[in-house]
């Protein structure tokens, strides 16, 4: 008995009218919207903190891990291949082949069809060589810090060296878990001693509160909040305001 692909009218077999519901290979792909797997794909990586950039977000990448590092730049990898392909894959790296990676170094992997899968379509992913690239760019933080463009000041002000040392302290761990470890105080924010105490630049003016209310928690305070006009915001298409909060210790 002969058999037809359903949607294109080719010769099929009878695998193909009992697995792929009466589709050749080439329309049940079609019909699935599943393409080969890429030979060659690039990864958006942040050259100064390597997050990741995926399906349009910057993602942390915890440089003080090495097996975070891996395993964060593996899904990475699976992620892109199977947007992609829409196919689910799954493939390892070792912590060398990371670390070649995110120096700039292109590496080839091996992916196979994770879970149960057609067998039609093993031959399209195994022993296929895929080419993996790094794109570097710059994520929003390190692009504002570079670029010296802060949202906000805090003004830490009659604080005294030992006060300062745990303010610090605690504000490099407040970078460190908010931005996934990609970040800390100096990647993430401008430390500068200035007449009178420090001044402490920030990115943004949520991390900023954030900031000044860890201060509040742990000191006196007197606390002053103000707004300066710093030009056109042209990424949000706004005005910029800058906020600085002053928090002047009143131990002093
Ligand atoms: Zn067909
Ligand atoms: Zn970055």
């Amino acid at each position: 008995m002969k058999r037809f692909c359903a949607r294109c009218g080719a010769d099929i077999g009878l695998f193909e009218s009992a697995n792929l519901g009466n589709l050749c290979l080439k329309c049940y792909m079609e019909v699935h919207k599943l393409s080969e797997p890429p030979r060659t794909i690039s990864l958006t990586i942040c050259r100064k903190c390597y997050s990741i950039k995926l399906k349009g977000r910057w993602q942390a990448v915890d440089l003080s891990s090495e097996d975070s590092t891996t395993s964060k730049l593996t899904q990475a990898i699976i992620s892109e291949i199977e947007r992609l392909c829409k196919l689910k894959i799954e493939t390892s790296l070792t912590s060398r082949e990371a670390y070649r990676l995110l120096s700039g170094e292109p590496i080839t992997i091996k992916a196979t069809l994770s879970g149960k899968v057609h067998p039609a379509l093993e031959p399209l992913i195994t022993s296929k060589d895929i080419e993996v690239k790094c794109d570097f760019s710059l994520c929003p933080t390190c692009l504002k810090i570079s670029g010296k463009q802060f949202e906000a000041t805090i003004q830490l002000r009659g604080f005294d060296e030992k006060q300062l040392e745990q303010i610090k302290f605690m504000v490099n761990k407040l970078i460190v878990d908010r931005s996934g470890g990609s970040h800390n105080i100096q990647t993430g924010a401008v430390w500068e001693e200035v007449d009178g105490g420090v001044d402490v630049k920030l990115p943004t003016a949520d991390i900023a509160r954030r900031i000044a209310s860890l201060v509040k928690r742990h000191f006196k305070v007197q606390v002053k909040e103000s707004y300066k006009d710093a030009g056109w915001d042209k990424s949000k298409g706004r005005p910029l305001r800058k906020l600085t909060i002053l928090l002047r210790s009143r131990n002093t």
